[in-house]
């Protein structure tokens, strides 16, 4: 392990929470649409909350899905998350009410986080989204960008689209799109394009592998499941190792440190832009 590539403590932990499987559409690439039942969502939310809340130290709950704001308790564990000091932020695809979507950015303003909204071509007038994701930006305090699936149909489009956000004072961020757990083969011609726009997520990479590199997630950085259950990260859930335990049944336990990463391809940005990961390189079509 080169001490160059350790990354330094993050002062502000993130648990991404898939809080249901619930959502209004059933997008093409969903990663979740082989999920036996789309309709579960977490219960017990005043266990969560408390666990969330006693967490050591800063941290950020990102909420995601499914759709998130289907969640029927979801202004009241936003406010009671933010009441407690935890900087909240969602992941959605902007299909809720507008109140909905106000009462989130008015319950978070002392401490604001992420609106990372997804645009479904598959599902969403662009005109529509633009326009409803504008009057979100107005109100929200903290960040808001726009992301959207680098499908082989969408690829060509999405240079268009980007400078369209841009116009209107938005970042649109892409993503490759997965099949299988994992990244499509795209060509050479389509990779050059992906990293053109970016990369996954304006890291700069579509398939980046960290294997062997300390990473801090499992510490500071995890995943939960509207069942509980807690992992490592994404890949560690999709393979089923590094298990952190269950939120519900209290057996849930972080890490102390960053540990070498054990996957070959990490779909994890938020450690990769947060700095808990460092080095590693693109493992497709380098
Ligand atoms: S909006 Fe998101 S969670 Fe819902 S079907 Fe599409 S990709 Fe899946
Ligand atoms: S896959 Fe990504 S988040 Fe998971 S341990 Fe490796 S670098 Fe960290």
């Amino acid at each position: 392990m080169k001490a160059e590539l350790v990354p330094p403590y993050p002062l502000e932990g993130v648990v991404s929470w898939n809080m249901n499987t619930t959502c209004n559409y059933r997008c093409s690439y969903c990663t979740q649409r082989f999920v036996d039942d789309r309709k579960q969502w977490a219960r017990d939310l005043p266990t969560f909350i408390r666990f969330f809340c006693d967490l050591p130290g800063d941290w950020e709950v990102k909420l995601s899905g499914g759709e998130p704001t289907l969640h029927p308790g979801f202004e009241e564990l936003v406010g009671a998350l933010a009441a407690a000091g935890r900087r909240v932020s969602m992941v959605s695809n902007l299909s809720a009410k507008p109140a909905l979507l106000a009462a989130f950015s008015a319950l978070t303003a002392a401490r604001p986080g992420l609106i990372s909204a997804s645009l479904h071509l598959e599902y969403t007038d662009v005109q529509t989204f633009l326009s409803k994701l504008s009057a979100v930006a107005a109100a929200h305090a903290g960040p808001v960008h726009a992301t959207c699936v680098a499908t082989r149909a969408a690829l060509p489009g999405l240079p268009a689209l980007v400078a369209r956000f841009a116009e209107a004072g938005l970042q649109l961020k892409v993503q490759p799109e997965k099949q299988d757990r994992d990244v499509i083969a795209y060509t050479a011609e389509e990779l050059g394009a992906l990293r053109a726009l970016g990369g996954h997520n304006g890291t700069g990479r579509v398939r980046a592998n960290f294997r062997g590199q300390p990473c801090w997630a499992g510490a500071r950085y995890f995943i939960v499941d509207h069942r509980g259950e807690a992992f490592r990260c994404y890949p560690a859930r999709r393979g089923k190792t590094e298990r952190l335990g269950n939120v519900l049944d209290g057996t849930a336990r972080l890490g102390l440190g960053p540990r070498p990463c054990a996957y070959d391809y990490c779909s994890c940005t938020v450690p990769q832009e947060r700095g808990m990961v460092m080095g590693g390189r693109c493992s497709q079509g380098a």
